[in-house]
């Protein structure tokens, strides 16, 4: 069978928008099409598509910052951006925030289509890559001294290395970054009270369906039956507690071991 093809074509103007949607239909691609950038970015969120055309000129969020996002959320998905008559500018800018290739308007149908299928044939490799994604498991390990400095750039690789193996919500990374931010920063100064020659390991799993971080420290460890009770909502705002509440709060589970030096947080990604 064919590969069956997903476009998203975002365009503020209705006439062009559904022509393409025709043309794209009828060449054998399945189609969704929408009016503004912010929709376009929901539709991303919620299911993958192999290629974005998108306008640059619309009103609210112009294209070339739908494609400044787009980088970052789909960084492998090629986006096809049109310009209006004589606007070089416009187009080098989306060339040089990542955009696949451009088209001025008017454009040719051949043209269009020429485009939109070398932007297909180059992301091909990473389609057939996502075809292994329901058997892959990818591990990481991180060790690092003691050093508050460190916890952004910990929680920005520990939700990069998750968004490879996909099916996360944005609402769900910023939960995970979090998470990991004030478990992180309790093992530094509580763990190991910000003794530098003392290390935190940081070590994620994640497959398609589940997420699990441990972070361990080299500290005396705690009883963790002493902590404020984390269903009390009040205990938000008391420091010790907090960032085990929060951590409660966006992942389906936080475990203490024993000796209260090592935590690990998961969360279900199935029913995302
Ligand atoms: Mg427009």
């Amino acid at each position: 069978m064919a590969e069956k093809f997903r476009l998203l074509v975002v365009d503020d103007e209705e006439t062009l928008r559904q022509f393409l949607v025709e043309l794209f239909v009828r060449e054998g691609y399945e189609v969704s099409a929408c009016g503004s950038a912010r929709e376009a970015l929901s539709r991303l969120d919620q299911t993958s598509f192999d290629l974005l055309v998108s306008d640059i000129k619309m009103p609210e969020m112009d294209g070339l910052e739908l494609l400044r996002r787009v980088r970052v959320a789909h960084p492998e998905m090629p986006v096809v951006m049109m310009t209006g008559h004589g606007t070089v500018e416009n187009a080098i800018q989306a060339l040089n925030l990542g955009a696949f290739n451009f088209i001025r308007k008017p454009f040719a149908i051949d043209e269009i289509l020429k485009v939109v299928q070398k932007g297909l044939e180059v992301s091909r490799p990473y389609r057939m890559g996502r075809g292994l994604l329901p058997f892959l498991r990818v591990q990481s390990l991180i060790k690092i001294p003691s050093r508050l400095s460190l916890v952004h750039a910990v929680s920005f690789q520990i939700v990069e290395t998750a968004a490879l193996v996909g099916r996360f919500r944005n609402r769900s990374k910023l939960g995970l970054r979090l998470a990991v931010e004030e478990l992180l920063t309790n093992a530094i100064i509580h763990g190991n009270h910000r003794d530098e020659s003392k290390e935190v390991t940081i070590q994620e799993t994640i497959d398609q369906n589940k997420i699990q971080v441990t972070i361990m420290d080299q500290g005396e460890g705690f009883d963790t039956r002493s902590l404020p009770d984390p269903t009390d909502p009040d205990n938000l705002f008391k420091s010790h507690g907090r960032g085990i509440f929060l951590a409660r709060f966006y992942m389906d589970e936080v475990v203490f071991n024993e000796k209260g030096n090592m935590v690990t947080i998961s969360k279900n990604l199935s029913d995302e």
